[in-house]
This record gives structure tokens, sequence and C-alpha cells, in this order.
């Protein structure tokens, strides 16, 4: 599993993130939610190793995390912005990852393949991103993401660059992909139906500290304060 232990982060006088303890259990899909400001990237930067925390540490699989680099740790990611290489065509966007983690590479054509088979698009290997729609992009990333089969992937607000009718469909397809995976998935979004609809458990921050995380119908029946009571009941 993954556990978050008492990580602060400042800058300058600014506490963005308060002594945040958090454990995912392996295989959980585990959503940041709270209000623009509130820390959920921040947090998640920590995680993927872009930030470095004030205090505390992070541990994966038992294993103190918190100094690592980025690209040496076994977590795959998907941004807002996709983040594609728009020159570049399908295939090889998705084979970056096992580049930089130089894994041999007589074995890239088949995990690029299966990858790609993962999130629908077979046959779309020599396609350049800047020929693909909205929603193909998306999957291209979340291909991307996947492909050295992470145990850990993160997400920051993976859909909201989607209408509403793509996003839609995209979540329901990415939490079909997640029992597929069987990967932890921790998911930033500023958006209550998303996480409460999509999650196991959803983690509620406001202004850098952990207010409450738990089940959505236990955040719906037994909120803990009146901060989670009313931005829980803006989703329905
Ligand atoms: P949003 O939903 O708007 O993306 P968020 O919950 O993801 O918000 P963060 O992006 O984690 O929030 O930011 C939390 C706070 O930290 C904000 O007040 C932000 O201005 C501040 N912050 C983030 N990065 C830096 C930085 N590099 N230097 C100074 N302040 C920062």
């Amino acid at each position: 599993g993954v556990s978050i232990r008492s990580a602060s982060k400042l800058y300058g006088d600014l506490t963005v993130l308060n002594a945040i303890t958090l454990d995912i259990e392996p295989g959980e899909f585990v959503s940041l939610l709270g209000p623009s400001g509130s820390g959920k990237t921040t947090l998640l930067g920590i995680l993927g190793g872009f930030v470095l925390p004030s205090s505390g540490s992070v541990w994966v699989g038992g294993r103190d995390i918190t100094y690592m680099p980025p690209h040496k740790r076994d977590i795959g990611i998907v941004f807002q912005s996709y983040a594609l290489f728009p020159h570049m065509t399908v295939s090889e966007n998705v084979a970056f990852p096992l580049r930089a983690r130089r894994r041999p590479k007589s074995s890239w054509p088949k995990k690029v393949r299966d990858a790609l088979e993962m999130v629908e698009l077979g046959g779309y290997e020599d396609r350049r991103i800047s020929q693909l729609s909205g929603g193909q992009r998306q999957r291209v990333a979340l291909a991307r993401a996947m492909v050295f089969e992470p145990k850990l992937i993160l997400m920051d607000e993976p859909l909201s660059a989607l209408d509403k009718q793509l996003r839609e469909s995209m979540q329901i397809e990415l939490r079909q992909l997640h029992k597929r995976l069987g990967a932890t998935i921790v998911y930033v979004t500023h958006d209550q139906r998303e996480a409460l609809t999509m999650s196991d458990r959803v983690a509620i921050l406001n202004k850098g500290r952990l207010v409450q995380i738990g089940a959505p119908d236990q955040l719906y029946d037994h909120p803990e304060d009146s901060f989670v009571a009313s931005f829980i009941g803006e989703a329905t």
C-alpha cells in the first residue's frame, strides 16, 4: 500500500499542506477532493516526487520513497493537459516511459500494443497525436501511464478538458479499467459528483488539511463537520 505520514508543505510562511496522514490499500481508488487551493495537486506531487515535503514521509510497499526522484518511482502519471508529444506517433508516446526506465527495446512493441488494447485504441499505433480527438488523446495518456505496469497511478483532473458527455463516459471507462488493472489509483478532482461516483474512498481536503476520508456513503451519512456536509451537499 501507499502511506503518507504527517506530510507538510510550506512555501515561505504559507502552509499549503498541514501534517497529512493517509494510508491507501493496494488496488484502492482514492480521490483527493477539495476546493481550489486546498492542496490536492501538491499532495499528488509529493506522491509523484515532483514536490518535496517540508516534513513527513511517503512510503510505498513498505519502502521510504520520500526523496526518490520521479523517474525511479514505480508510478504512472496522467495530467490534466495530457502532456503528450503532439508531433510523435501514438506508439512513440506510449513507449516513452519504457525508454525513460531503460526497459529492453525488444519488449516495447508488445507492451505498447497491450496498453493500447486496454484503452481500446488497438490499431492506432502509427497515428499522430495531432490527428486524434480529445477522448482518444486522453486514452493515449492512460495507456502511457500504465505501459510499464506500475502498481500506483496518479491522476490530476484527467477528464476536466473533456465535454460533459465524454467526461461521463470516460468516468465509466476509467472505473472499468481500474477493476481490470488492479492498480492503486489516486485521483485529484474538485468535482464532488465525480469523486463520489468513481472512488472506493474520498479524502476531503480543505486549506491544506485532510478533513475526512471515507467511502462515499459514509461521507454522506456521517460528515465530520459542517464543511464536509455542505461541500458534499453541493453534489446533490
Ligand atoms: P486547484 O484545484 O485550483 O488546482 P489544489 O487543491 O490542487 O487547487 P494546489 O495546487 O495544491 O491546490 O495549491 C495549494 C496552495 O499552494 C495554493 O494556495 C497555491 O497557490 C500554493 N502553491 C502551489 N504551488 C506553489 C509554489 N510553487 N509556490 C508557492 N505557492 C504555491
